[in-house]
């Protein structure tokens, strides 16, 4: 019997693997030099907890999440992102106690029952921040500064980075009344849920992707032109902001972002290339979010990625080739029987330095050197009844096909002279 992967996940094989993990590094990297710590929450939660912060409105919400009860009957969900885990992790674990700024980072799979299509997927995964602590606009445009450094430093520069606004407490309900009115004169072609969405959330109604409704709001009132005062200059220093760090910025009236809980400017970055699924990951402030689950009344703002959008970016750009990501090591051939404890006492030495594969598989030479060369492999190590006999190992350059018979000891110094020269070469 075979089986296959659920429809709508991948796997993350061999091949793809380091790409991943170079990635995951260098968000780290960038992330901590920004300040924010990494995090991990459950990748299920309470279902409430999203119900109640994600909006119960949302397609995320209504449509999208895995749910179900655990043996005891409780109602639990596959997390469909994860600012509201975060949030519960902060509340739960009192880290706004001590005031000031708290910056969080994360990485982890998320769960959404769409309709899989190309950099869209029942299982993905995002990267993100959240940072928590301060309303002004410095802190947002800190957390796109974080997300337009980590695309840039991959290659991905022709970016599209809109702002918009979800107005707060001062300036929504009016907007949503506003918006209730015109979208009552539309009852004839709103499907049933904008139908639904007029009476308890309509902000919502922008996230539907029927045609006909689609058609029906394109002239609706924008929140933009109902924004107060404070809404209003929020926005625009972030722009301000952004602009003085290098960050160009549109404005786009109709960002509404999918999630209930966002408040004042939101913001997207798009990478046009990717074509329909361009977006490759938003956010925003969410000033209530942290009162709302039982902690302080704290404001925050955040961010998500798609890391299969980041990874589609890169790959279908071609910006970063194999050599950024692989880490070139050793491939150890032994060719003899009783090979193995010399191959074993050289591999200790040497993975002080690089990385290095033993083929233990007692195959021919050449067939060693084929795996070898389709791993990546920067050297070869050889060991065979001379070597052994003779504590020597012949080093094959893999580049340059030249190899040349040394001891061990000479073997390590060679190989930590060369990655320094490497090192050196590269600028590090
Ligand atoms: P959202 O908060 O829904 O805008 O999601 C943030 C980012 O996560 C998006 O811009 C996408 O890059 C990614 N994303 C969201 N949903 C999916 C999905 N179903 N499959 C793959 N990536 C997704």
């Amino acid at each position: 019997m075979k089986f296959q992967r659920p429809r709508g996940t991948n796997d993350l094989t061999p091949e793809q693997s380091p790409l991943w993990r170079y990635l995951r590094h260098l968000f780290e990297q960038i992330s901590t030099q920004f300040g924010y710590v990494g995090v991990d929450t459950p990748v299920f939660e309470r279902t409430e907890l999203f119900t109640r912060t994600v909006g119960e409105d949302t397609d995320v919400v209504a449509k999208e999440m895995y749910t179900f009860a655990d043996r005891k009957g409780r109602s639990l969900s596959l997390r469909p992102e994860a600012t509201a885990g975060v949030v519960r992790l902060v509340v739960e674990n009192s880290l706004l106690a001590s005031g000031g700024t708290h910056r969080l980072c994360y990485w982890g799979p998320m769960f959404r029952y769409d309709r899989p299509q190309a950099g869209r997927y029942r299982q993905f995964h995002q990267l993100g921040v959240e940072a928590f602590g301060t309303g002004g606009a410095a802190l947002d445009a800190e957390t796109i500064e974080l997300f337009v450094t980590l695309l840039r430093e991959v290659g991905l520069s022709d970016l599209k980075v809109t702002l918009g606004s979800v107005g707060d407490d001062a300036c929504r309900p009016g907007y949503i009344e506003i918006l209730r009115k015109f979208l009552a004169g539309k009852g004839d072609v709103l499907c049933k849920t904008c139908l639904t969405r007029t009476g308890s959330n309509p902000l919502r109604v922008f996230d539907c992707k029927v045609p006909g409704c689609r058609e029906a709001i394109a002239d609706a009132p924008k929140i933009l032109d109902h924004l107060c005062d404070d809404c209003r200059t929020h926005m625009d220093h972030v722009g301000e902001l952004l602009q003085t760090a290098g960050i160009s910025v549109e404005i786009d009236p109709s960002l509404v972002r999918g999630l209930d809980y966002y408040t004042r400017t939101v913001y997207e970055v798009h990478y046009p290339s990717l074509g329909a699924q361009s977006a490759l990951g938003g956010g925003g402030r969410y000033d209530g979010l942290v009162e709302q689950c039982g902690g302080p009344a704290t404001p925050a703002v955040g961010f998500s990625a798609g890391i299969e959008r980041l990874i589609l970016a890169i790959q279908s750009e071609g910006t970063l080739s194999e050599k950024d990501w692989k880490s070139r090591g050793a491939y150890l051939c032994l060719m003899c029987a009783g090979a193995e404890a010399a191959g074993g006492r050289i591999a200790a030495h040497l993975r002080e330095a690089m990385p290095v594969e033993v083929d233990y598989t007692g195959r021919g030479l050449k067939a060693q050197l084929k795996t070898a060369n389709n791993r990546g492999a920067r050297f070869a190590i050889l060991l065979g009844e001379d070597e052994i006999a003779n504590r020597t190992a012949t080093l094959k350059d893999l580049d340059s096909g030249e190899q040349k018979v040394l001891s061990e000891e000479q073997l390590l110094t060679l190989i930590k002279t060369w990655i320094a020269g490497e090192t050196r070469q590269s600028g590090l």
